[in-house]
């Protein structure tokens, strides 16, 4: 199955976070990282002023179901520091689930696809650097489709391109 995974880090050492979990990923069981995009600057949105988010998005193909797939990103939240705080707050590390194969479901636990991912352009701005060809399950579009559509002014900056460990065949 073809995997889109959401990277975000807002405390400590945010760029070697996101770093540090997209080679996390890549180590997963039956899993290749295929693509990873551009670190970016963002605005927080929803929460409370706080320091400006790192994010990316990492292409996989895995062999995990979606349910093993999530316990994974959240062992890699809690192997990389991220405090469980009540609520939108602050964290190291927070990894979602954009799309896992196409497949839509409405469970709580595991909502897919991420049921706001198509409102955030700090999601859809790297998704859209590395997969131009993807399409929202339920909605259709391109992730540049839904970033024209989108009301979220909050400002997102490209800072840097995320550089493959040496040797795990990574095309960014
Ligand atoms: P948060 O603390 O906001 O990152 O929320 C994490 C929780 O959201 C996890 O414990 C998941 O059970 C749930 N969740 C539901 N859908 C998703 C998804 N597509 N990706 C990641 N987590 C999800």
């Amino acid at each position: 199955m073809r995997a889109w995974v959401g990277i975000g880090s807002n405390l400590g050492d945010r760029v070697s976070a996101c770093a540090a979990a997209a080679v996390d990923l890549g180590a997963l069981p039956g899993t290749r990282l295929l693509r990873q995009s551009s670190l970016y600057l963002t605005e927080p949105v929803g929460i409370a002023p706080c320091e400006w988010f790192v994010n990316a998005v990492a292409e996989i193909e895995t062999d995990l179901a979606p349910e093993a797939l999530l316990e994974s990103l959240l062992a890699i939240e809690e192997r990389l520091g991220r405090r469980r705080d009540a609520g939108p707050a602050p964290r190291t590390l927070d990894l979602d689930i954009l799309d896992a194969g196409g497949e839509q479901r409405a469970d709580p636990r595991l909502t897919l696809p991420h049921p706001r991912m198509h409102l955030r352009r700090f999601q859809l701005l790297p998704l859209a650097e590395i997969a131009p060809g993807w399409r929202h399950p339920r909605l259709g579009q391109t992730a540049s489709e839904l970033l024209g559509a989108l009301g979220d002014g909050a400002r997102v900056v490209r800072i840097a391109r995320l550089e493959p460990a040496p040797g795990n065949g990574v095309r960014s």
